[in-house]
Order: structure tokens, then C-alpha cells, then sequence
């Protein structure tokens, strides 16, 4: 599929000049729910012959899933982007993308910003997100969503199925020789 995120190298000027366009999750492959509308990327390429810097940034809204509650929420996206990219007649070779990784794009006429831009966004996103910073989360021995409703499980009441299975490592492990 076409998309703007890869540039025609014959269509980047020597010298600088900005680009800015719209990318969907799919076009960059992600998957179609990960982001809320597209994704907006705005570039600064700095072209000397067949090297490009390019320096940039791409914003955007992803849609997560809470891990305490499970509810789906929107996260904007904001991320810097900076690298360099070098033709070669093997290929195109990424130097920098930021984090100190490599990458290789492919080769032709074209600079295929969408590997970029996945990793950006997929970086971009916490190990643990949550909807908002105070989420309850859901009672893990009735599951009722605890932001919404209160529930009688006593919060120091083991679940019995947890003490099964603690009985279970109990036994099983070896003695330790006291
Ligand atoms: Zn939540
Ligand atoms: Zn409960």
C-alpha cells in the first residue's frame, strides 16, 4: 500500500526541507485499534547528496488497555524522532533512531519511515498503563470493577484459591533443613 511514510528519495530536495503528513496504525503496522485517528508525523529532512538527517516528531492518541481495570482508554502519543540514513547499494542503513538501535531500510528509491514509526509508538507506551492514576482496579476475588462499585470481599480475606495453591508450594518444596 502507499503511504507517506516512505519518502521518494527523488522527491527530497538537497539541502533542507519539512514534510509533514498522517499515517493510520495499519500503514505502519499496527494493529487497526492500537491508535485513536491517525498519526501525525512532522519532519525536518536534511539532504547532502544520498545521506538524509532527519529530525522530527510524531503525535498521536493510542488506545490501551488499563491493567488494573481492564477498561480501554485513550494516551497521547508524543515522541521525538532523530536519525540517519545512508544509501548505499545494499541498502538504505539507519545509524541512529534514537535509542541507539540500527536499522536497515529497505533498499530502492525510497527512505521507509514505517518500522520507525511503529517502534516509536510501541516505545512510546508504559509497561503497566493505566486509565487514570488513582484506577481501584477490579476486586480480584469477585472481579466487580471497583471504580464503579464496592463489593464485600474483605481486601485481607485470601483468595481460597490462592491458599490452595500456597498449600500446594508449601508441600511441595524441599525441606530446608532446619
Ligand atoms: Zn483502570
Ligand atoms: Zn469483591
Amino acid at each position: 500500500m502507499e503511504t507517506d511514510a516512505r519518502l521518494a528519495i527523488a522527491s527530497i530536495p538537497e539541502g533542507e526541507s519539512d514534510r509533514s503528513f498522517e499515517v493510520s496504525a495499519g500503514e505502519i503496522g499496527l494493529d487497526p485499534e492500537s491508535l485513536s485517528g491517525a498519526l501525525r508525523v512532522d519532519l525536518t529532512i536534511s539532504r547532502s547528496e544520498d545521506r538524509f538527517h532527519i529530525t522530527g516528531s510524531l503525535s498521536g492518541t493510542a488506545v490501551e488497555g488499563c491493567s488494573r481495570c481492564d477498561v480501554r482508554f485513550e494516551r497521547s502519543v508524543e515522541s521525538d524522532l532523530m536519525l540517519i540514513a545512508n544509501r548505499e547499494s545494499e541498502g538504505t542503513t539507519i545509524e541512529d533512531v534514537g535509542d541507539d538501535e540500527d536499522f536497515l531500510l529497505h533498499q530502492g528509491d525510497e527512505l521507509d519511515l514505517r518500522e520507525t514509526l511503529r517502534q516509536l509508538v510501541v516505545l512510546s507506551a508504559p509497561m503497566a498503563p493505566v486509565c487514570r492514576e488513582d484506577c481501584k482496579g477490579l476486586c480480584p476475588q469477585c472481579g466487580v470493577d471497583r471504580n464503579e462499585s464496592t463489593c464485600d470481599c474483605s481486601s485481607d480475606r485470601p483468595d481460597p484459591r490462592w491458599q490452595v495453591l500456597d498449600d500446594v508450594l508449601r508441600k511441595s518444596k524441599p525441606d530446608s533443613g532446619d
